[in-house]
């Protein structure tokens, strides 16, 4: 059986790497020729809303899934019609869009940080105005990583910084803009769940993940030491928010916690970046679980491997040397075969272990190798 992926990246990639041993295969649509998922599946080269691509996408498969939400409303509608989707166009369109998701969060009762919307560079500053200082101009579309996105300081006088990020941020097919409070927050987690088609959740363990310019740095799970109150809020949160979409596949959402209380970032219609220890360090892997929960499967389980602890840091940018990073104990490499670019996420690697601090200290070891000489991983760089 063949499943159709929409986006070739090395979220497609690792989703196939899951489902071979299931007996399935994969085809991915790109637009780029070299996505990387094409080294493990079929791959068709073409614009998401190329109806020729879409029609070869399709051809066989009888279910398509997304490695990622900014699916163009017009392509989600055509494979709709050609084929069976998960997750739903709704959820899609909820996950591409940062005030719909506000919305729901709120609806579903969890607290968001404050927020206006702004459609003008009037509007902007009056937004600003009300939410006050310090706080994030954000695009309500595309943005990702950090990217679309601009974080305006305390200031006496903000004018020039507002029309600064009006002009760096308002652009066609971003939907406008949203301003955020800043939040002060003391962590960040993320909730990884699967929904199967017929209505089971698992939840996995907590996580716990730290950023720097918007882009995820390291990941850690079971999040340590949080209030069990607060892993109950997380878990009922995102049962929630699965039940009201009728939710097929993985979601994952990103929280802020302050002190003992949880805000709402945003969700991903999809596995994300801060579920890849669960290849190594729980019993089924997110992407295996979202393949499994598409294809009508029994969920596997979301308990920690060996009822261990799980840290996972990505190597982004340039990749470290390669026998210097196989040389350390216990470590799981995924090098994902792009090359190397300022701020791309190139791989990641993920230890696990039964000490947190043992594990994090092997984790910690990745960013002080030297990085590969041009030609050491034996792919572009
Ligand atoms: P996002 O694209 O919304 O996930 O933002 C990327 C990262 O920027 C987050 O993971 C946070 O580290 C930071 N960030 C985003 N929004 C806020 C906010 N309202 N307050 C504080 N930090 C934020």
């Amino acid at each position: 059986m063949v499943v159709g992926i929409l986006g070739g990246g090395q979220l497609a990639r690792m989703l196939a790497l899951a489902g071979l041993p299931l007996g399935l295969r994969f085809r991915c649509l790109d637009p780029a020729p070299d996505a990387v998922a094409g080294h493990v599946g079929e791959l068709v080269v073409g614009a998401y809303d190329d109806p020729e691509a879409l029609r070869l996408l399709v051809r066989g498969v009888r279910l398509v899934t997304f490695e990622f939400e900014n699916v163009p409303a017009a392509a989600a509608d055509w494979l709709q019609a050609h084929a069976r989707i998960a997750p739903s166009p709704t959820a899609l369109a909820i996950g591409q869009d940062r005030l719909r998701e506000k919305q729901l969060f709120r609806s579903l009762g969890m607290a968001v940080p404050e927020f206006r919307t702004a459609d003008s560079r009037e509007q902007l500053h009056t937004a600003v105005g009300e939410v006050g200082l310090p706080c994030v101009v954000k695009t309500r579309r595309l943005g990702y990583d950090g990217r679309g996105q601009v974080r305006l300081r305390a200031q006496e006088r903000p004018a020039a910084t507002i029309d600064a990020a009006w002009e760096a941020l308002a652009g066609p097919g971003t939907g406008g803009l949203i301003v955020e409070q800043f939040v002060d927050f003391d962590r960040e987690l993320s909730v990884i769940a699967a929904r199967g088609r017929d209505g089971s959740i698992a939840v996995y363990p907590l996580v716990e993940n730290e950023h720097a310019g918007g882009i995820l740095r390291r990941s850690r799970a079971p999040a340590p030491d949080v209030p069990a109150r607060v892993v109950r809020d997380a878990d009922a949160f995102v049962r929630a928010a699965l039940e009201h979409l009728d939710y097929t596949g993985v979601l994952t959402i990103e929280l802020f916690l302050r002190g003992d209380t949880l805000l709402a970032n945003e969700m991903a219609p999809r596995v994300h970046n801060s579920g890849h220890w669960t290849i190594e360090g729980s019993v089924c892997s997110q992407f295996e679980n979202h393949l499994r929960a598409i294809l009508g499967l029994p969920l596997g389980s979301t308990a920690m491997a060996g009822d261990g602890v799980a840290t996972m840091v990505n190597l982004i940018g340039e990749l470290p040397a390669r026998a210097r990073l196989l040389a350390l104990a216990g470590l799981h490499v995924h090098a994902y075969g792009k090359s190397p670019r300022a701020g791309r996420k190139l791989g990641h690697a993920t230890v696990v272990g039964h000490d947190r601090a043992a594990v994090d200290a092997i984790a910690a070891e990745v960013a002080r190798l030297p990085l590969a000489a041009p030609g050491d991983w034996g792919f572009a760089g």
